[in-house]
């Protein structure tokens, strides 16, 4: 496996690969990497030729956050590609964001959900995806639905931009007790880390409930509350939307999405759920 850390390399290569039909698959991460990032390069592979970028952005994260001590591993990470006959992993230099002058802003209502709580970060998620996008130039780009807000906005800076990438979702990768996978998940220890279980258990629960008949997003929503408090969560927001993240529902639908941020243990987690 080749990594490239030069922005004009890996210009070079991508085009090269994309000589004289090949289609390039591109999975964007922050880089410590779990089942859920590899369940995206799996689905890549399948559509072309994958690379695969490492590179904790300090754009995305407020001046209170996690930046400094997001977890980084970076010979394991390319000991799991090299697993998966990763051909080339981008892993930039801080040099791809310092000095930007321009930025690309989510819409209006990317200021709802995590916008409340993280002001800065969309617009941190969505500037770095787009200079990614610029320099591999990508065919498809792979987005994991655990982070939904995330996976909708880059959507929309594709479309907005008439970027020549397919966006594609990916189911969001499990524990076996439900907990999403993530790389903040190693900061807890063992015991926390099966109580923080019960954040998917709550929001499981809410969805049995709407399966059961009850439709009203009030008591829904109030009902995902109750569980999560009682689980000992604080709880930034849970929220009954449509599937476009643009209304909050008062009569619910199979198709609207109940999406929860929750702090535990000192660690803030986001996941969702939708109703079937
Ligand atoms: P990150 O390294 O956390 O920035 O994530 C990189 C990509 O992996 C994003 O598209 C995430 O949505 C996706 N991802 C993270 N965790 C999971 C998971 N448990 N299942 C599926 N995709 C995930």
């Amino acid at each position: 496996m080749k990594i490239i850390t030069d922005i004009a390399e890996m210009k070079r290569i991508s085009k090269d690969l994309k000589k004289p039909h090949g289609r390039v698959s591109f999975i964007p991460t922050m880089g410590k990497l779990h089942g859920g990032h590899i369940r995206l390069i799996e689905e890549g592979k399948k559509y072309g030729k994958t690379v695969v970028s490492i590179f904790v952005n300090p754009m995305q994260f407020g001046m209170d956050e996690d930046f400094k001590n997001y977890p980084r591993d970076l010979e394991n990470d390319a000991k799991i590609l090299r697993g998966l006959n990763i051909a080339y992993l981008f892993s930039p230099a801080t040099d791809i964001v310092k000095n930007t002058e321009t930025f690309v802003a989510g819409p209006k209502y990317s200021n709802q959900l995590e916008g409340i709580f993280r002001p800065e970060h969309f617009r941190g998620v969505l500037t770095i995806v787009m200079k990614l996008f610029c320099i591999i130039n990508p065919d498809f780009a792979f987005f994991g639905l655990k982070d939904y807000q995330q996976y909708i906005l880059i959507k929309k800076m594709a479309r907005d931009y008439f970027l020549d990438v397919q966006i594609i979702p990916v189911e969001t990768v499990r524990e076996k007790c439900g907990l999403a996978m993530s790389s903040r998940n190693t900061y807890f220890n063992e015991t926390d880390k099966k109580n923080a279980c019960n954040f998917h258990k709550s929001l499981k629960k809410t969805a049995d409930l709407f399966k059961a008949g009850e439709k009203s997003g009030g008591k829904l929503t109030l009902f995902a509350i109750k569980e999560l408090i009682k689980s000992g969560f604080e709880i930034d927001y849970a929220k009954i939307m449509d599937k476009g993240l643009s209304i909050e529902k008062q009569s619910v639908e199979a198709g609207d999405i109940l999406i929860s941020a929750i702090r535990f243990k000192g660690v803030r987690l986001i996941d969702n759920i939708f109703f079937e």
